[in-house]
């Protein structure tokens, strides 16, 4: 069972997270016709009365923009404020995750996005380690990642995560941690809720947008620091084979953080990783707001 914050935004209110509860009826939960958020917030290790907000304008960009599929005009600058006031509200104290959910809360049936009332809330629950630091395992799923003509896959769609949902639960099913799906196309896409890279001759690898993924903030940070570092970075198709003998492979989310892969199928990948343990720690420097060179991609809530 999770720790939840105390406080959920719900309503067009903050109310007790207990409190906030949607009908059976909601249209949302029969057609999958909502769209979601995350994000990860920390105290600041260096200043207690602080929390610190991971790519605050780029989760809630995505977030309207997914709202807007959902044909609801949500601004991103509402939802930065009110999930600023979230955290002022909840005074955090540990490593956290906020779910932002925008979604259509009519009661009543028919599927379709117009005259239906959507509405806004924000919850949160404190969120250590998703996935083990120290590596997983992963199956080929047999679920295929979702096309772009079926779903608009820029929009982190909460009808979308049944494949996800099937993928990880086959994975787990079969003595894995985690699933890879394949597009149609049969190249890597992304794992069920984190984007994948490989390395291979010390080059990073990861799937392009026309392999159907979602556009990762994780993922975005990491080609723009991997670059800044001057590793070579390059985003294009990778076959199943190429994934099986890579030198390293690694899977990025808000959630997973950095990850580790350690075996695909019964492939056991080296345990040796040297760029995926320097993007970890260069992460986990940035989101705890010790690098000063990212420091525009942290921001900071006083809670005093
Ligand atoms: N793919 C999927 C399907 C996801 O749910 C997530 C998690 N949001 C990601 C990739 C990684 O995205 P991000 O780095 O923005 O968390």
């Amino acid at each position: 069972m999770h720790n939840f914050l105390p406080f959920a935004y719900f309503e067009g209110q903050f109310i007790p997270f207990e409190s906030a509860k949607l009908s059976i009826a909601t249209h949302a939960l029969h057609y999958g016709t909502g769209a979601f958020g995350g994000l990860r917030g920390i105290p600041d290790p260096q200043h207690p009365h602080q929390i610190l907000l991971f790519r605050l304008d780029r989760h809630c960009k995505r977030l309207s923009d997914s709202a807007r599929f959902l044909q609801f005009d949500l601004p991103a600058s509402t939802i930065e404020s009110i999930i600023v006031e979230f955290v002022k509200k909840n005074q955090p104290t540990t490593s956290f995750y906020i779910r932002p959910f925008v979604y259509t809360s009519d009661l009543g049936i028919a599927p379709r996005l117009h005259n239906v009332a959507k509405d806004f809330f924000v919850y949160g629950l404190e969120l250590g380690d998703y996935l083990s630091p120290e590596g997983v395992s992963c199956r080929i799923s047999s679920w295929y990642r979702q096309e772009d003509r079926s779903l608009p896959l820029r929009g982190k769609i909460s009808g979308a995560y049944i494949t996800s949902s099937l993928a990880k639960t086959e994975a787990v099913g079969a003595g894995f941690d985690e699933a890879i799906l394949m597009n149609a196309q049969g190249k890597v896409s992304e794992a069920s809720g984190m984007n994948v890279f490989i390395v291979r001759h010390g080059q990073i690898i990861t799937p392009g947008y026309e392999q159907d993924i979602l556009e990762g903030i994780t993922r975005d940070s990491i080609l723009t620091v991997a670059r800044d570092l001057g590793i070579p970075v390059v985003e294009r198709p990778i076959d199943k084979s190429e994934l099986l003998i890579a030198d390293e492979v690694f899977l990025s989310g808000t959630a997973a953080k950095v990850t580790p892969v350690r075996r695909i199928e019964n492939y056991e990948l080296p345990s040796h990783r040297p760029i995926t343990d320097k993007l970890r720690e260069k992460l986990t420097a940035i989101t705890e707001n010790r690098d000063p060179q990212y420091q525009a991609w942290v921001s900071v809530v006083s809670l005093s």
